[in-house]
């Protein structure tokens, strides 16, 4: 029998393992039982090459739990004294201390950096035994025993069969890794796609009223996922399956990738666009990462482009560090390949379906477009791989390429300054007037109802050289896309001043809307009056709601523009009658108006290309003064006018209709419309 002290240069490592390693300690089991994996595929290896004699017999790994412990037994080539020697206990470790420091919170990292793989499983275990026989001929048992500190024993043991034991003994403050359910949940995780068959104790039946054992394996894992195979290989049923089998929980996806590559590096995996229903299932940290089959995380942020870890499924690659800090992750060279490899193989995926199958995509598009928005505003590259395939929706629910789309347009929706105006709805119902309108002007209208539309569009009008986008609501048609031939403002500007001013004060006064009034000839049959939403200022509110940073927008009242259409016949009524009634009552008022503005005029004349400091004070109060008066004229005017339009049902019908149209009819104001609407029928 040997004694001897584990080489490392730490006093006691195995404190420092337990101490920093203890968020992750469930790992251990994946480590033993990799370990026993690798031991058993290095043996069949040997045999391909004829250096094992004889047959290699059951290659089962078998994982059993005892009262106290949890066995991890192989029949993969064993260690010999030497190799225990060598790969057990000459663990090199130096500046121990520092590097645990440095790298507490990722058990990952220093567990891969030191292959101190196997010392993972003093996390949970007061002894740890090796009972191993090498397959080389003629070697000796050996069984080796720690109990944690740095001293070991390594002595002569029977074992008939090749093969190693590892034999944990369960810390009494770890006995959950004692529980059958908690050790097959592990198995389940982390060695799922092992490529060696994994037993966990014995298939259960129910039978007489209890479960009992049957003499079949418990086999934790499928050796061949499908990822490892050729897609040629594979049935579209497979894919299916195997998502199935993945995220039992979710829905059928919208189709999947199948990567493959082994230059420059070794990437393999499936990739699912799941079909994503509310926001709540937009879900990051689906994505698994194995390597070489063992099951290393579910968090790929770095390794992935950020847009395509909200896709589904498996990635295996023995390429990726994963021994190291997420920030390294991000800068190393093989990572940039992996992740432009992954994003060029979306793409072209896309691609390819919408060439095959444009129907097929066209259906599958309004799932599919949360994914390519995000990918084509967070990856400049992606969206030069996938603008040709990106599409629009119009309100009839026909999908055109931006190209297409821009060839639809181009003749009929230019203003005359040569810009091309996209418009949008982003609310079929709730805008359903507007968009009639643009329809009756021969417009075609978008439908951007997405939750990154608002940003996408941004976006778009950066890329689209002279192009702008406009909501239909955010003004009157005409105004939506000026064309040369527009008509002019014919009433007089003293008739323009009544009817906005009668207007203005007949607007009720909601909490955070601002609304402005303008006269406009819109046709004689277009609507009397009309509410729109300026473009500028709803957008900013808009992105104000999906980024930070915006908060200024956020607090400013929504900005509405209240049109009156001086073309119908109902306005014409109002003015005609506005006039008869005001102008009597008016006509003093209007005279003093004209000759205090004539004063003002000559006022301002005088003060005109003079220094501040060149202008008496009198003459500035004097200005002041007349300003003063004729503020006091325009409000017995608006006095007027107010009270004419106070007692006008249609006026203030019309304001209603048009709040009722925008969504912004409610409460008691809504109350007071269908009262004053039944008393005129
Ligand atoms: P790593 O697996 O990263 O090399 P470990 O600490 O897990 O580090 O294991 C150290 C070495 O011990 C392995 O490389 C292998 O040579 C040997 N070893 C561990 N477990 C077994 C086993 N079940 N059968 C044979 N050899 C083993």
């Amino acid at each position: 029998m040997q004694n001897g002290k584990i080489g490392v240069t730490t006093e006691n490592i195995f404190p420092v393992i337990k101490k920093f390693l203890y968020s992750d300690h469930e790992i251990f089991l994946r480590e033993i039982v990799s370990n026993a994996v690798d031991a058993t595929q290095k043996l069949k290896t040997l045999s391909s090459k004829g250096q094992v004699s004889g047959e290699l017999g059951d290659l089962t790994v078998r994982v059993n739990l005892g009262a106290e412990t949890i066995t991890i037994s192989d029949h993969g080539i064993g260690m010999t004294a030497e190799e225990i020697e060598k790969y057990i206990n000459q663990i090199a470790f130096s500046g121990a201390t520092d590097f645990l420091e440095k790298y507490k919170d990722n058990a990952n990292a220093i567990i891969g950096h030191f292959g101190l793989g196997f010392y993972s499983s003093f996390m949970v275990s007061k002894k740890v035994e090796i009972i191993t026989k090498s397959y080389q001929e003629g070697a000796k048992a050996m069984k080796w025993s720690c109990d944690g500190s740095p001293e070991y024993s390594l002595e002569e043991c029977d074992k008939a069969e090749r093969g190693t034991d590892i034999v944990l003994y369960i810390d009494d403050d770890c006995k959950e890794f004692l529980q059958e359910s908690k050790v097959e949940g592990l198995l389940r995780k982390y060695c799922k796609f092992l490529p060696v068959q994994i037993a966990f104790g014995k298939k259960k039946e129910w039978k007489d009223g209890k479960n009992v054992e049957t003499d079949q394996d418990n086999i934790i894992n499928t050796t061949d996922p499908i990822w490892t195979k050729t897609p040629s290989e594979l049935k579209e049923e497979d894919y299916r399956n195997f998502y199935k089998d993945l995220y039992p929980m979710s829905d059928e996806p919208l189709f999947w990738i199948h990567l493959n590559v082994d230059y420059p590096f070794n990437l393999t995996g499936i990739l699912y666009f799941p079909l994503i229903k509310s926001n709540l299932d937009l879900q990051k940290n689906k994505i698994q990462l194995y390597c070489n089959q063992v099951y290393v995380t579910d968090s790929v942020e770095g390794i992935v482009p950020d847009f395509l870890t909200l896709l589904h499924g498996v990635i295996d690659s023995p390429d990726i560090p994963l021994n190291v800090s997420r920030s390294y992750l991000q800068s190393d060279a093989n990572v940039k390949k992996i992740s432009g490899y992954i994003t060029k193989k979306v793409a072209d995926r896309l691609t390819q379906i919408f060439k095959n199958d444009r129907a097929e995509f066209e259906k599958k598009w309004d799932d599919l477009k949360i994914f390519i928005n995000y990918g084509m505003l967070s990856d400049e590259e992606f969206y030069k791989k996938i603008e040709k395939i990106a599409l629009f929706k119009d309100t009839e629910d026909k999908y055109f390429t931006y190209d297409e789309y821009k060839t639809l347009i181009e003749g009929n929706q230019t203003d005359k300054d040569k810009n091309l105006i996209y418009l949008y709805a982003n609310n079929k119902e709730q805008q359903y007037g507007f968009i009639e309108a643009a329809k009756a002007k021969g417009y075609s209208v978008l439908v951007m109802d997405g939750g990154l539309d608002v940003a996408l569009i941004g976006m778009l009008e950066q890329k689209f050289a002279g192009s702008r986008f406009c909501r239909v609501d955010s003004d009157s048609v005409d105004n939506l896309i000026v064309k040369e031939d527009r008509k002019q403002n014919t009433l007089t500007a003293e008739t323009s001043r009544m009817v906005t001013s009668m207007f203005r004060q007949r607007m009720p006064k909601i909490e955070k809307a601002d609304f402005h009034v303008d006269v406009q000839p819109m046709g004689d049959t277009a609507r009397p009056v009309l509410i729109t939403q300026s473009e500028y200022m709803r957008r900013m509110k808009d992105m104000a709601a999906i980024q930070s940073g915006m908060n200024f927008y956020a607090e400013m009242p929504d900005m509405y523009t209240v049109i009156v259409n001086q073309d119908n016949c109902l306005i014409k009524r109002i003015i005609a009658d506005a006039e008869s009634a005001c102008a009597p009552k008016n006509a003093a008022v209007l005279t003093e108006i004209e000759s205090l503005k004539a004063e003002a005029d000559s006022l301002r004349n005088a003060q005109d290309g003079r220094k501040p400091e060149e202008i008496t004070q009198a003459e500035k109060d004097q200005l002041q003064d007349v300003e003063k008066q004729l503020a006091d004229k325009e409000n017995v005017l608006d006095a007027t006018f107010g009270e004419f339009a106070a007692g006008n049902k249609v006026i203030n019908e019309l304001i209603d209709l048009a709040l009722l149209q925008m969504g912004l009819l409610k409460g008691q104001a809504l109350d007071n419309f269908i009262n004053r609407s039944i008393e005129l029928i």
